[in-house]
């Protein structure tokens, strides 16, 4: 079962349990599942909606879109308070023993979604440690904001997985999804769609400043809020190591590896990773930090085609 089915096979319970206690007979969907305690006082509107299977499976599984058209749902100071009981996120970051959590909380999501990187700056390692015990676990930014949207708490589309500076650092202006990139959004429009590269201004060879050439005012947007190219700037010593291998061994560098040094034949993709310690697929820079800035640099400097 994948991190999406296994999150909504779980909260599902948990939700059920709290809303309707007792009555709920399905079995435990987890050996180590305690007793879920029945919620006293949800508004009837809130148990109605999220009774029916359909809204329950939106509220916890629903893209992007789906969970645009809810967020506003409730608004009485009644259902919120009501909602606020349900999804609770504090609650599914505890996981001592005795919590309702213990079973599946945040770090086994984190651990099931495997992204190894952050998704907004691809700078920082998110990757999850929960052996000998649970040491660490990105944090997960709620795209739609909690406070805003409390329906929204606990939906697998809007925890993203993303370091403490994105999470903390991200502009306060309302998301939307067509101004703004979500990691699990893809929009079938171009000017929709975060197209930007690294590049550099520089005066002399040992002081390089990035810059980001977006492509269209979505990117622009996207990449101010979350500061990229001021945050950037701590990397900036990465370039004047790329530009060096560029002077130092020419822009064969790569065919040189191939040719001359290595001695069993590998992939291009391999070679690449040999030689820089990023990915160079784009469909692999979230295995690794910095693997989009090390390949628009590389081809800006004519290093890779
Ligand atoms: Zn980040």
């Amino acid at each position: 079962m994948d991190a999406k089915e296994l999150h909504y096979k779980y909260l599902r319970y948990v939700i059920k349990k709290k809303l309707n206690g007792k009555s709920f007979k399905e079995p435990k969907p987890h050996a180590s599942v305690k007793v879920v305690q029945f919620v006293c006082g949800i508004n009837s509107q809130v148990k109605r909606f999220l009774n029916v299977e359909e809204n329950l499976k939106k509220v916890l599984i629903g893209t992007p879109e789906a969970l645009d058209s809810i967020k506003d749902k409730f608004k009485t100071k009644k259902e919120i308070a009501s909602i606020k009981k349900l999804f609770d996120y504090d609650m599914f970051c505890d996981f001592n023993k005795k919590s309702t959590y213990f079973f599946y909380n945040a770090y086994n999501l984190s651990a099931n979604l495997d992204i190894p990187t952050c998704p907004y700056c691809n700078r920082m390692c998110t990757k999850t440690v929960t052996q000998p015990t649970k040491i660490t676990r990105p944090t997960f930014d709620h795209w739609f904001p909690k406070s805003k949207f409390p329906l929204l708490s606990l939906s697998f589309y809007n925890l993203v997985p993303s370091c403490n500076v994105c999470n903390g650092g991200k502009s306060s202006t309302p998301f939307e999804l067509n101004t703004h990139f979500h990691p699990y959004h893809k929009s079938n429009k171009r000017d929709e769609t975060l197209l930007y590269k690294f590049s550099y201004d520089n005066s002399d060879y040992s002081s390089f400043n990035f810059k980001l050439i977006t492509e269209n005012n979505f990117s622009d947007v996207s990449t101010k809020a979350f500061k990229l190219e001021d945050i950037y700037k701590m990397h900036e010593d990465e370039i004047i190591e790329l530009r060096r291998i560029r002077d130092v061994y020419s822009a064969d560098y790569l065919e040189m590896l191939r040719n001359k040094i290595l001695l069993v034949n590998i992939s291009d993709e391999e070679i690449y990773r040999l030689a820089f310690g990023t990915y160079s697929r784009e469909d692999k820079f979230d295995r690794r930090p910095l693997s989009k800035m090390k390949r628009d640099i590389l081809e800006e400097l004519g290093m890779i085609l």
